[in-house]
């Protein structure tokens, strides 16, 4: 008999949700991952007292009761709310559009006067297209332009979205903004989830309890053994890591946009008052600044601890050797990833699952329910 039922490579949400429920089964399981700590991107490091998000902010939002109600079970979540506020040329904006940007954009404080200038933008910007002879946006600038008009666009969507994405939102193409979505009440709530949180005493505390009587190894990778090792280790594989890396990049890598963070300490308790500024102006270059303690810390707490930890985000070109954050949604990448599905699903004893094994991005909400699914929870 093999020492194990299941070796779980990565632990991340993905691995650690599977170990959790398949240990319960009592199942042999073991956890390894290639980095020096579990949790996978959720991860978080503490500085100054401050959960700092190293992979990037995550913020849970879900509409589904039972995936909610399973996390809250395991840890119970916080009362966060995200509502993130647009910095552009030093003026701020509240987002996602709303009476309030509206109010901080043209002075009007009703719905039908924000709805009259709305419409008398979109109107505007259909006329320019039509005097030049289309009525189809031909790029992404045309096509935000006729969804919320000039001012929003110029101010709170061209800048941000070039650094995105690293080209002219005139070279980018139209289908990359199919809606934009405006609300006409004063409601700064970005998602409009029923449920959204963070885990009180931040995500570690999730996948520690997640992974709560499972063995695990951190600072082993998956590839540093041969695949005949592992065969001896386990019955079955889960496999979250790179859906191409698995199959030896055969047919050639998988492309990724990535983030570059640069963290700093700030000797101040409030840095920016909210957790989540955007720069919306081309001429800053990073995107967003984090400030970590505010995911965690409400009123009073903000101001015992002196200090703060900002993340500023830039978006970075991905090259192997760096992190991989975004799969890269174009013919060619959906091409080769579906090749290297075609060779998953010719692996019997292997389970593919999460965000880089199956090249697809995954709110933290649905990789949880697919692993709940899975065990039919
Ligand atoms: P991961 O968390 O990436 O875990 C994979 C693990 O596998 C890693 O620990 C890795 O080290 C390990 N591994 C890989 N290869 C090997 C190997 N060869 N050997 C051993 N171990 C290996 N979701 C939200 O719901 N809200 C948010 O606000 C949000 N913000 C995000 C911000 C960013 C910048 C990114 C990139 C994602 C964000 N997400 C957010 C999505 C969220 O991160 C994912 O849903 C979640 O991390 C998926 O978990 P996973 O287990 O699939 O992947």
């Amino acid at each position: 008999m093999k020492p194990y039922d299941y070796l779980i490579v990565g632990s991340g949400l993905f691995g650690a949700t599977f170990a959790h429920f398949a240990h319960k089964q009592g199942k042999r399981c073991l956890v390894i991952d290639k980095r020096q700590h579990l949790g996978g991107n959720v991860y978080c490091e503490n500085i100054k007292g401050i959960n700092v998000h190293k992979y990037g902010a995550h913020i849970f939002h879900t509409s589904n009761k039972k995936v909610w109600d399973f996390v809250n079970a395991i840890v119970p979540f916080n009362r966060y709310t995200n509502a993130p506020v647009a910095n552009y040329k030093g003026k701020l904006y509240n987002l996602p559009f709303n009476m309030n940007t509206f109010y901080q954009m043209w002075g009007v404080t009703t719905p039908d006067e924000a709805l009259a200038k709305l419409n008398e933008q979109k109107a505007e910007a259909m006329a320019k297209m039509k005097s030049e002879g289309t009525t189809e946006p031909r790029n992404l600038e045309e096509q935000a332009k006729v969804l919320i008009g000039n001012d929003i666009y110029e101010k709170l969507i061209k800048g941000y979205t070039e650094k995105q994405w690293g080209r002219k939102c005139a070279e980018l193409p139209a289908f990359i903004i199919k809606r934009l979505p405006v609300r006409m009440v004063f409601d700064n709530n970005y998602f409009n989830d029923s449920y959204q949180g963070i885990p009180i005493g931040g995500y570690n505390k999730l996948i520690d309890a997640l992974l709560q009587g499972v063995e695990t190894k951190t600072d082993t990778d998956f590839f540093a053994r041969e695949r005949s090792y592992w065969a001896t280790v386990a019955d079955k594989i889960v496999y979250t890591g790179q859906l191409d890396e698995f199959f030896d990049f055969r047919f050639g890598r998988l492309d990724f946009r990535t983030v570059r963070f640069e963290t700093e300490v700030k000797p101040t308790p409030n840095y920016q008052g909210n957790a989540v500024v955007n720069y919306t102006d081309a001429a800053v270059p990073y995107t967003r600044i984090i400030e970590h303690k505010h995911f965690e810390l409400f009123g009073q707490a903000v101001y015992d601890n002196p200090h703060t930890v900002i993340s500023r985000e830039y978006s970075t070109e991905w090259e192997p050797g760096i992190e991989p954050y975004y799969p890269v949604n174009d013919n060619k990448n959906n091409a080769l990833a579906e090749r290297y599905r075609s060779l998953a699903e010719q692996e019997p004893n292997v389970i593919f699952g999460g965000r880089l094994a199956e090249y697809k991005y995954y709110d933290m909400a649905p990789v949880i329910e697919k692993v709940m699914n899975l065990f039919r929870y």
